[in-house]
């Protein structure tokens, strides 16, 4: 069977428009020289296709789809940077203005989108097994006590099965079954954890910062202001972060690019109106923002700063979310929570630095609002400069967790010039517990809520079936004691063991 995605001597290969006859063909793609090749190859049988569309080289395999269940074609917004290991974007590309404009339509196109990537899946399972490759490999993980970070019951005895870098089936050995072709691990004495996630960083596009955060178990980093893109938004930020999400040992690298302000302002991406935003947003999203950062920033760091209007915060907000892309904003008071509510983020930030009431602290809960505090920073600045940030930071926090806010961990790594945990953010985990998150809490904080702040929550943040399959395994019960998130037994990044300690 020939893999029609890479039938290696053709390029180019698939269903084109053709201007002049109107009408879409079935190309087969040029030779090594550039030849047109006129035969149509390998396509008989095949109940889908792919339209090869020239577009953001973020997505791989954007593509008209055959629904068979609905009899007509879809739109499906391709996949990401490393192909078939990486989730599908759940977007459909610049077809997304047209496709989203009512939730009915959406509901369609997202039905239509599960059927065409268990085809796709399926498919190309198929093919890598008869290119002799080991895409079609079976793992399974026996013996480990599951911290499945839903937040459910720990499972003592558990089974999971990995198959083409998901999670194929999760249970207890007594309603797993184990395939026979399956590679045993055992993890007796172990215990199994989602893959960390960092949802703020910096820096996220240094290899080597990536490949730290792998190896300690973090396995996806959200770098919320890429310093080379500060002041310009260049598409070629989304081209570096697929080519870093090619390599598995990489964590996976989400990024909204620059941080968007207004003109002078805290960050460096300016815009100059609500009108200039929805342009700007709507190019960062073409480009392939993972999400829009924006900041709502005053006053810091000894500096005044000129702030973006709170029309101008609604129009990116609304922007991004007409375009099915969430919003996150740099705050650090009270009063740019404020603002940051009001436009409907999904989540902030920076746990503020002044006491926040708990009127605003009940509606953040009640929005949904996601917090992500930065307690590492705080502490890092209030040390140096004598002050009392982190103290305030660490008691709304409390506040807001006892209130039932939704916090996700992140770092703000290399976000400010002082030494910042790279790997597993123990600094981060010690502050939170200091906050009184309890270890469940902190765990969900790194993995289920931190999915949800990198809009991956479908893909990622916990063990269940379906998902991918990034676990971090510990040789001990981080619940009796934290320190345990440094003591790795394995990680295992899109299905494959990326460190053994065993
Ligand atoms: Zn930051």
């Amino acid at each position: 069977m020939v893999n029609p995605i890479s039938p290696g001597p053709r390029l180019g290969h698939g269903l084109c428009y053709d201007a002049k006859a109107k009408q879409v063909v079935l190309f087969g793609g040029f030779d090594k020289r550039g030849t047109p090749l006129s035969d149509t190859w390998g396509w008989d049988g095949v109940k889908w296709f792919l339209l090869a569309v020239s577009g953001p080289p973020a997505r791989k395999w954007p593509a008209m789809a055959y629904d068979p269940q609905r009899g007509e074609t879809i739109l499906f917004g391709g996949l990401g940077g490393a192909g078939r290991s990486q989730p599908p974007f759940a977007d459909s590309w610049r077809w997304s203005v047209n496709l989203h404009t009512n939730s009915a339509g959406r509901r369609t196109f997202m039905r239509g989108l599960i059927v065409f990537f268990a085809l796709l899946l399926s498919f190309l399972a198929v093919s890598f097994a008869a290119l002799g490759s080991d895409g079609d490999a079976v793992l399974a993980l026996i013996q480990g006590v599951l911290i499945d970070g839903t937040g459910s019951e720990l499972v003592t005895d558990s089974v999971i099965i990995i198959r083409g870098g998901l999670i194929e089936a999760v249970g207890s050995n007594e309603n797993t079954e184990i395939p026979e072709s399956a590679q045993i691990i055992d993890l007796a004495g172990a215990y199994i954890l989602p893959g960390f996630i960092n949802a703020h960083v910096h820096s996220g596009y240094v290899e080597e910062n990536l490949r730290a955060w792998a190896q300690a178990g973090v396995t996806t980093v959200r770098d919320l202001g890429t310093p080379f893109a500060w002041t310009t938004a260049s598409e070629s930020v989304f081209d570096d972060r697929d080519q870093l999400n090619e390599d598995n040992v990489n964590a996976r690298l989400i990024s909204v690019g620059p941080l968007v302000t207004t003109v002078g302002g805290y960050g460096g991406y300016a815009v100059t109106s609500p009108e200039d935003a929805r342009v700007k947003i709507n190019g960062l999203i073409d480009g392939g923002a993972n999400l829009i950062k924006i900041a709502i920033e005053d006053d810091l760091q000894n500096r005044r700063w000129p702030m973006l209007s709170q029309e101008e915060i609604n129009a990116i907000v609304e922007t991004a979310h007409e375009r099915g892309v969430k919003a996150t904003a740099h705050i650090s008071t009270s009063s740019h929570l404020q603002m940051a509510l009001i436009a409907g983020v999904d989540d902030v930030a920076h746990m503020a630095i002044n006491p926040v009431s708990g009127e605003l602290l009940n509606q953040t809960v009640e929005l949904g609002t996601i917090w992500v505090p930065t307690l590492e920073l705080w502490r890092g600045i209030s040390h140096r400069y004598g002050l009392s940030w982190d103290r305030t930071a660490r008691r709304n926090l409390a506040n807001f967790v006892e209130a039932g806010g939704i916090v996700a961990l992140g770092t703000d790594y290399d976000g400010f010039s002082m030494p910042f945990d790279l790997g597993m953010p123990m600094t981060e985990v010690k502050q939170m517990a200091q906050a009184g998150m309890t270890p469940m809490q902190i765990i969900q904080a790194a993995t289920r809520n931190a999915a949800v702040a990198c809009d991956m929550a479908e893909q990622l943040g916990t063990i269940e079936q379906g998902k991918i399959a990034d676990l971090l395994i510990l040789n001990g019960n981080p619940l009796d004691d934290l320190d345990h998130l440094e003591d790795v037994h394995l990680v295992i990044h899109n299905g494959i063991v990326i460190r053994d300690n065993r």
